[in-house]
C-alpha cells in the first residue's frame, strides 16, 4: 500500500493500493498493442490531441495545482505555475515536433539517402515529486509527438497527481495504451525494464535512483535519458547589476522551497562586493513570505518530507563544525526549514560539496574570475550555472570553461521548451526539450536508395 501525506498538516491524504504483476503485465501489453496503432497516426492527428491537453490544464488548474501543493507542500500560486508552464510545453510540441523530427537528406553517391525519426515504442518514465506535472510532461508530451507511447512511475508521495495526469491524456481524447500511470513502489523497476516490452527509460531523480534503473536498463542493452541532481553556482562579478542579481540569486534559490535540481545553491561572490551583496540578499530572504502552501501570497511553504529536511539540517551543521557562519535562519520544525543563508564557506564543506535540496544558500567568495570558474568546475555535478555581469562578451568567454550542461548570463538556469536541458557529470545525460529531447527516444534510421 502506498500512502500519500500532506507535508504541512502531516495528515495522511490517501492509500493507494498498488498493482500486482499481472496487472503491470496487462498494462505493459495494452500499451504496447496501442503503440502499434499509435505510430501510424500523422503529427496533424497528435498535435491535435496535444493542444488539447494544454487546454485541459488551463481549464482543470485550480484542481491540479491544490493536488500538488497537498501532496508535496508547493506554495500554491507556484503549483498554479507550473501548470501554465505545462500548457506552454505542450503547444510549443504540437506546433514544432514534424519540423524536429522531418526526415534529413544527406548527400552521398546514393541515388537517396536520408535519415527518417521513428519512434522507439513503449517507454518507462520514473518521476520525482519536486515538480510532480512538469517533470511527467516534459516526458510525456515529446514522447507522444514522436509517435512512443508511455508508461509512469511517479514518485509514491504524489501518486494523487500522477492519477490525473492520467484522467488528463484520458479527458484529452487519448487512447487509454498512450499513457499509464502505474501505481508501484520503486520494488518492480527492474522486473519492469526488463520486461521486453519496455524499450528505453528516462528517470529524473536522485543518483542512486538513477544509477539502479540505469544500471538495469544497460545490462539490458535499453537506453536511458538521466536527469539528476544538479550543485549550480550563481557567480556574481565585481560590476553585476545588483538589482538584478539579487532579484534572480534569490528566485533561484528559494522558489520551490529550494527543492529543485537546476536551483542556485552555491552563491559565489566578487570578494570586493560580497558584504554589500550579502546585505541585500539577507534582506530580500527576510521579506520571503513564509506560510500555509495553500495561501495565496506563500512564497516559502514546508518540504515535502521529513527525512529530507533533516538531511538538509546535517549538511547545515556539518558545515557550521567546520567553520561555516550561520548568518540567517537555520531553524527547523518537522518538514518546516527556515530560509537559511551560511557564509564563509569553503569547498571542504558538505554545503559545498553536496547538492542543499531545500531553502539554505551556501556562500563563499573569490578574488579572481580564474578563482570563480575554479570553484564552479569543482562539482562532480554538472547541471548549470549563471554569471552576473554587465560586460556579456567576457560571460560568454568565460562560460566556455564552465563544465555544466548550461550557463545562463544574467538569468537563473531554468527550462524552456525551446532549449536543451541536462547535465554532465553525476548530473546525467542526455537530453530533455527542444528538438534534442524530442530525438532521445527514436529510432534514426538511415534509408538508402542505390
Ligand atoms: P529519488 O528518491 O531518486 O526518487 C525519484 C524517483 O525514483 C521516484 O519515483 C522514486 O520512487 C524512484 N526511485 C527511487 N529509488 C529507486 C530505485 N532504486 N529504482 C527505481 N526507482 C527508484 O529522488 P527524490 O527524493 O524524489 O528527488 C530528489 C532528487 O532528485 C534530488 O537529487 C534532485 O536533484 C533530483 N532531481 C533532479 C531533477 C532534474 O531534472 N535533473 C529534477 C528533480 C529532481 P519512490 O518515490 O517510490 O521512492
Amino acid at each position: 500500500m502506498i500512502t500519500t501525506v500532506n507535508p504541512y498538516t502531516g495528515k495522511e491524504l490517501k492509500q493507494y493500493k498498488e498493482l500486482t504483476s499481472d496487472q503491470i503485465q496487462e498494462k505493459l501489453e495494452l500499451a504496447q498493442k496501442t503503440f502499434d496503432y499509435w505510430r501510424t497516426t500523422s503529427y496533424e492527428q497528435r498535435a491535435e490531441k496535444i493542444r488539447k491537453v494544454g487546454e485541459l490544464l488551463e481549464k482543470n488548474k485550480d484542481k491540479y495545482a491544490l493536488q500538488m501543493t497537498r501532496e508535496m507542500g508547493k506554495p500554491i500560486s507556484q503549483s498554479r505555475s507550473e501548470l501554465e508552464k505545462c500548457a506552454w510545453l505542450c503547444d510549443h510540441y504540437a506546433e514544432n515536433a514534424a519540423s524536429y523530427l522531418a526526415p534529413e537528406s544527406i548527400k552521398t553517391d546514393y541515388q537517396k539517402s536520408y535519415v527518417s525519426y521513428e519512434p522507439l515504442g513503449v517507454i518507462l518514465a520514473v518521476m520525482p515529486w519536486n515538480y510532480p506535472f512538469w517533470q511527467v510532461m516534459r516526458f510525456i508530451v515529446p514522447a507522444l509527438m514522436a509517435g512512443n507511447v508511455g508508461v509512469l512511475k511517479h514518485a509514491s508521495s504524489v501518486m494523487g497527481c500522477a492519477e490525473m495526469i492520467e484522467e488528463l491524456f484520458l479527458e484529452a481524447g487519448f487512447h487509454q495504451g498512450c499513457f499509464q500511470n502505474l501505481t508501484v513502489s520503486s520494488d518492480p523497476i527492474e522486473k519492469i525494464i526488463k520486461n521486453p516490452i519496455i524499450k528505453a527509460a528516462t528517470l529524473t531523480g536522485s543518483k542512486p535512483a538513477g544509477s539502479a534503473v540505469a544500471g538495469t536498463a544497460g545490462s539490458e542493452i535499453k537506453k536511458t535519458v538521466l536527469e539528476l541532481g544538479g550543485n549550480n553556482a550563481l557567480v556574481v562579478l565585481e560590476d553585476a547589476d545588483f538589482d538584478q542579481a539579487l532579484e534572480t540569486c534569490i528566485t533561484a534559490r528559494y522558489q520551490n522551497t529550494g527543492q529543485s535540481c537546476i536551483a542556485g545553491k552555491r552563491l559565489l561572490l566578487h570578494s570586493t562586493i560580497a558584504d554589500k551583496f550579502v546585505e541585500l540578499f539577507t534582506e530580500k530572504v527576510k521579506e520571503l513570505k513564509i506560510g500555509n502552501p495553500e495561501d495565496e501570497d506563500t512564497y516559502i511553504g514546508v518540504m515535502s518530507r521529513k527525512d529530507l529536511a533533516e538531511e538538509l539540517e546535517e549538511l547545515m551543521n556539518k558545515s557550521i563544525e567546520k567553520g561555516a557562519k550561520l548568518h540567517y535562519g537555520g531553524k527547523r520544525k518537522d518538514t518546516f526549514f527556515e530560509p537559511t543563508i551560511l557564509t564563509g564557506v569553503t569547498s571542504d564543506m558538505p554545503v559545498f560539496r553536496e547538492e542543499t535540496f531545500g531553502p539554505l544558500m551556501a556562500v563563499s567568495t573569490f578574488d579572481t574570475e580564474d578563482e570563480a570558474i575554479e570553484m564552479v568546475n569543482d562539482s562532480p555535478f554538472g547541471l548549470g550555472a549563471s554569471i552576473f555581469t554587465r560586460d556579456t562578451d567576457k560571460a560568454e568567454e568565460l562560460s566556455k570553461r564552465i563544465k555544466d550542461g548550461a550557463v545562463f548570463i544574467n538569468e537563473k538556469v531554468t527550462s524552456h521548451p525551446a532549449l536543451p536541458f541536462g547535465g554532465t557529470g553525476i548530473s546525467g545525460y542526455g537530453r530533455e526539450l527542444s528538438h534534442f529531447g524530442i530525438r532521445e527516444f527514436v529510432n534514426i534510421k538511415t534509408v538508402v536508395v542505390a
